[in-house]
């Protein structure tokens, strides 16, 4: 049912990515950049240069690899890091690409030294270097590769090896979309997936989907399923809003790993400052999740800031999760001490 219900999330992924920079929402900046190198590239009838994309998952990346490659009339190759077990997997993959193809590869932070390897010649020189034979008699063999340009993808640019990361000619970072973008987004979706749905039921949605349009689809969907079980189908504010509320999603866009992160945090650490891997052990969830997926964006909330010993919880997640700020002693407030001073200022 889990597997079923996520099958069906990706071939919705699939069905609803754009297929060219011109329908790609927001981005500003990458797009510009992308539609000046791509269109140079196809002047000089050149391959563009290998790209690196990173930001958090459900961003868009795999999608601007696509787009890529059709805006530039190539195929595209899509794998990823944990696929490319050994060096060999590599190799047959790059012997196969035809000249222009786009490869793109998914956590590309994920590959293995020894793969790694491989691709250093692959992106620079285009070429791969071969052992054949084994002891005194081995000997390296080079063999040209066609001009490919490889797009690698990853949560965050700092995880990669600098040999690895100095080799791409542009690196990009996505950001997390405005509501407005989202809403965007989503009133495409709507229409490609034939939902009835007012704007405000799509604002609604846009606003908790924590800045991700992968959330926002999904969301979208899910929102769907209860238009059609508990109303007449359609997508209004009040749908949408109970929808998410049954997801556990709440009005800014939290959802319950977030909620117990910065509860931890609060009620456990007094706020911090609590180190990222105390506060995996402490929530149970793992703590490059924990940094790559949920804490972009309790900080573009303003409900964390990071220091050098560790994350601290603001006076901003304390007021949306209706806790009590510590006082300058560092103490935490009595709750009573709180409701005397709102009462009597
Ligand atoms: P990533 O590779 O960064 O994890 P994807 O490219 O798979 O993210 O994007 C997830 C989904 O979100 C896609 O299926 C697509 O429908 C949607 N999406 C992402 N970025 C955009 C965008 N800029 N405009 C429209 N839809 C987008």
């Amino acid at each position: 049912m889990m597997t079923g219900q996520r099958d069906e999330d990706r071939d919705v992924d699939v069905s609803l990515r754009p297929r060219v920079l011109r329908e790609y929402v927001g981005q500003d900046k990458v797009k510009d950049n992308l539609n000046v190198y791509i269109k140079a590239a196809l002047k000089r009838r050149d391959a563009l240069d290998h790209i690196l994309l990173y930001g958090p998952p459900g961003l868009g990346k795999t999608t601007l690899a696509c787009i890529v490659a059709a805006e530039m009339g190539q195929n595209i190759r899509i794998t990823s890091g944990p696929a490319i077990d050994r060096p060999g997997d590599l190799a047959s993959i790059l012997t196969n690409l035809n000249a222009g193809d786009i490869l793109f590869i998914d956590e590309i932070h994920r590959l293995s030294r020894a793969v790694e390897e491989v691709l250093y010649p692959a992106m620079e020189d285009f070429a791969l270097d071969i052992m054949i034979g084994k002891g005194p008699t081995a000997r390296s063999m080079r063999l040209e590769l066609p001009r490919f340009t490889l797009v690698g993808a990853t949560t965050r640019a700092g995880q990669l090896s600098a040999p690895l990361r100095d080799r791409f000619g542009m690196t990009f970072r996505l950001e997390l979309y405005a509501p407005e973008e989202l809403a965007h987004i989503l009133r495409r979706s709507a229409s490609i997936l034939d939902m009835p749905a007012d704007d405000e039921g799509i604002i609604e949605i846009a606003r908790r989907s924590r800045g991700t349009p992968r959330i926002a689809n999904r969301m979208l969907k899910r929102v769907r399923d209860y238009a059609q079980v508990k109303a007449d189908g359609r997508i209004t504010r009040q749908v949408a809003n109970e929808g998410l509320n049954l997801l556990d999603v709440d009005e800014l866009g939290l959802d319950r790993v977030d909620r117990t992160v910065l509860l931890t945090m609060i009620d456990k650490f007094s706020g911090g400052p609590v180190g990222l891997d105390t506060l995996a052990a402490s929530t149970g969830e793992d703590a490059l999740t924990i940094e790559d997926v949920y804490e972009p964006f309790l900080l573009q909330l303003g409900f964390i800031h990071r220091t050098p010993r560790g994350r601290m919880a603001t006076l901003a997640a304390y007021q949306h999760l209706n806790r009590a700020f510590p006082g300058d002693d560092g103490k935490p407030i009595p709750s009573q001490q709180v409701a005397f001073f709102d009462e009597n200022p």
